[in-house]
């Protein structure tokens, strides 16, 4: 489009050694965000989102997976691509780091660095684990800390990038552009980093195989980060970048994790060959779940999933972007999403929108009124939203997403403390209070449209609705927020159809859902990866019988699932989780904790020695904050899902035999 200024931004480029969890998309929906606002304002935007697809991790994990590595990548890139789309934020430019167009873009890098005279050859010297096939972070002596065997130390030959000789370009760059780094507390972090003096950087592996090789010099693969950064500019023509015209990126959004690479290594890439920087880096900080980083490891994932399952897409956005401030650490929690969800959508946007236009609808024939002699509080309503529109502006110039949400919710509940002073039902049918109420509603339903305007960056599906229901054409998204004023409202619309905005939701029983899905299998990545036997169900209770699961596995797949008979030792309630049993089962060779989502329908002291089938050798899943350590098989009867645990009645089976 020409004419409109272009604006490029990023998100990381996911390595895809698993799947997105929340700081996965955190950053998407940030990049989103800033994207659809971008436009708003007139910009021609391009977000680009990937998959890093190369090194040792892939290699390792496409072998246990028993497929090539290309074949790996090419499902996990897929997987991390149709979630972005399912989720509404799919990426301008998807790239993946195995792509043709970005391996022609890291050698012309590394041509140019090389040519400039910032490469050169030596060796690289550490601990090898000849095992993992991996070089470990451990001194000379050490075991390796993935399997804990003997390291070796290893000498390769390797390409070097003269990362020592841009500590004073780099530190220029920084006092140029106090921007460049964000937030500052970063800035501040990168800063002493680089004062304290900066070590080339082997850029090249010959103990890897998959990767991207260097043009004449095979062995040679490129190693990790001269790789996956260059993909933020092969997205965008690469060396062609120029006749593309994105490249400078406005913006890279980064966890805070990846910060250097983005802030110190990247932009000496760039200053050694030739070639423009980004303009800024902002890191943001973690989701901490019970004040841990999430991580697989620990059992604490939250996954999209699950959440937009339940309460939405535009509900888990608007709980990210407003809990906490952008830049530093927040504590994911159900239940304070579940609270946002009630208090500030629900009872809030959901409850303003739809009794506006239950009022209209009653008291206008469904058509926007035209109001009549402003009244110093409708005045005082007017100024404050046209004081919004110029403020909300700024604070997502400054990408202040909680702050932008603050102000336009604090126009939303002034809005509703106006409804409740003027209070328009209870007016009677004489012309002049016929006219009051026309200016009432009016006056709400214009806050509205501004509200809708305002938020629609960040609450995409939700404001579409809004819009339609206001009587606007066309989507909020197309609407130019430079032009956005006060009074622009035009009576005689007629309103939209009305559609369910953010139906109230029950707590307890919303948590239960999203930890439930949270802890059903995700789909298996690789082609040969065990099926689990059965589909569990709420709170890890399972289902005897798949009838969905139609696609066939073979014996050696059903042998991965060990079940075994246990007997249950104890049973009690969870507080707060009325679906939950907490179980204690003896399994033969231990006692193993099992919550299981039989609560409705079984009383915990009936069940105390009986027998039931437990699948053992399920990882340790939290439900409600109770470790669950493995699974308790049962049937799944009618409509609304009973669950009938599988057991052994008739004979007297010994506890720990094997279930075949
Ligand atoms: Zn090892």
């Amino acid at each position: 489009m020409p004419g409109k200024p272009k604006y490029y931004l990023t998100t990381p480029i996911y390595y895809t050694n698993g799947l997105p969890h929340i700081g996965h998309t955190y950053s998407t929906i940030v990049c989103d965000t800033i994207r659809r606002y971008k436009r708003m304002r007139g910009y021609d935007v391009v977000m680009t989102t990937g998959t890093d697809e190369h090194g040792v991790n892939v290699e390792r994990a496409a072998k246990n997976a028993g497929v090539a590595e290309s074949e790996f990548v090419a499902k996990m890139a897929d997987e991390w691509k149709s979630l972005w789309d399912e989720l509404g934020i799919p990426s301008d430019e998807f790239i993946r780091t195995t792509d043709l167009k970005h391996a022609h873009t890291v050698q012309w890098l590394f041509k140019l660095c090389r040519e400039n005279g910032f490469v050169y050859p030596g060796h690289y010297t550490g601990q090898y684990c000849i095992y993992d096939n991996a070089y470990v972070d451990v001194k000379p002596g050490e075991n390796c800390p993935d399997c804990g065997r003997p390291t070796e130390t290893v000498t390769e030959a390797n390409y070097f990038f003269k990362l020592s000789a841009f500590q004073k370009p780099l530190l220029n760059w920084y006092a140029k552009h106090p921007e460049f780094i964000q937030p500052e507390s970063r800035r501040n972090e990168i800063l002493s980093f680089v004062e304290g003096g900066l070590r080339d950087l082997s850029i090249t592996r010959t103990s890897i195989r998959w990767g991207i090789p260097v043009p004449g010099e095979e062995p040679h693969v490129f190693y990790v980060w001269f790789d996956a950064l260059t993909a933020y500019l092969s997205a965008v023509g690469g060396p062609n970048y120029e006749k593309q015209g994105y490249w400078p990126a406005d913006v890279h959004i980064v966890g805070k994790d990846i910060i250097r690479f983005h802030s110190v290594y990247w932009p000496a890439f760039l200053m050694a060959a030739g070639l423009p920087l980004p303009k800024q880096v902002w890191a943001h900080g973690w989701f901490l779940m019970d004040a841990a980083k999430m991580s697989k490891s620990k059992g604490n994932v939250v996954t999209p999933r699950s959440i937009v399952g339940v309460v939405g897409m535009d509900a888990l956005r608007y709980y990210l972007l407003r809990e906490t401030v952008f830049g530093q650490d927040g504590n994911f929690s159900y239940d304070a999403l579940v609270t946002r969800y009630n208090s500030d959508l629900a009872n809030g946007l959901g409850n303003l929108a739809s009794r506006t236009a239950a009022m209209i609808e009653k008291n206008f024939g469904g058509k926007i009124p035209k109001p009549a002699g402003m009244q110093p509080q409708d005045t005082a309503l007017a100024t404050q939203a046209q004081a919004a529109i110029v403020e909300v502006l700024e604070l997502y110039d400054s990408l202040t997403f909680s702050r932008v949400l603050e102000e336009i919710w604090s126009l939303i509940a002034a809005t509703d403390k106006y409804l409740t002073s003027e209070h328009p039902w209870s007016l009677g049918e004489n012309d002049a209070d016929q006219q009051r109420r026309a200016t009432i509603l009016w006056t709400t339903a214009e806050v509205l449209r501004i509200a809708t305007a305002l938020t629609h960056a960040i609450l995409p599906e939700s404001t579409a609705k809004v819009w339609t229901l206001l009587g606007q054409s066309g989507q909020p998204g197309s609407i130019a927020l430079d032009g956005l004023r006060w009074g622009q409202l035009a009576p005689g619309m007629a309103l939209g159809k009305s559609q369910a905005l953010f139906p109230r939701i029950e707590k307890t029983e919303a948590i239960e859902r999203m930890e439930a899905m949270e802890n059903e299998p995700q789909k298996p990545v690789t082609a040969p990866a065990a099926a689990p036997a059965s589909a569990p169900t709420a709170g890890g209770a399972a289902a005897a019988a798949a009838p969905a699961a139609s696609e066939k596995i073979g014996i050696e797949d059903f042998a991965k699932v060990e079940m075994r008979v246990g007997q249950i030792k104890t049973a009690e309630r969870i507080v707060g989780a009325d679906k939950l049993l907490k179980l204690t089962v003896d399994i033969g060779t231990e006692i193993r904790q099992i919550c299981a989502g039989i609560a409705q329908f079984y009383e915990p002291e009936k069940l105390i020695g009986r027998k039931v089938a437990v699948v053992v050798n399920l990882a340790p899943r939290k439900l409600r904050g109770v470790e669950s350590n493995g699974m308790i098989i049962a049937a799944t009867v009618g409509p609304e899902g009973r669950p009938v645990l599988a057991g052994f009645p008739d004979e007297d089976v010994e506890i720990g035999a094997r279930l075949k």
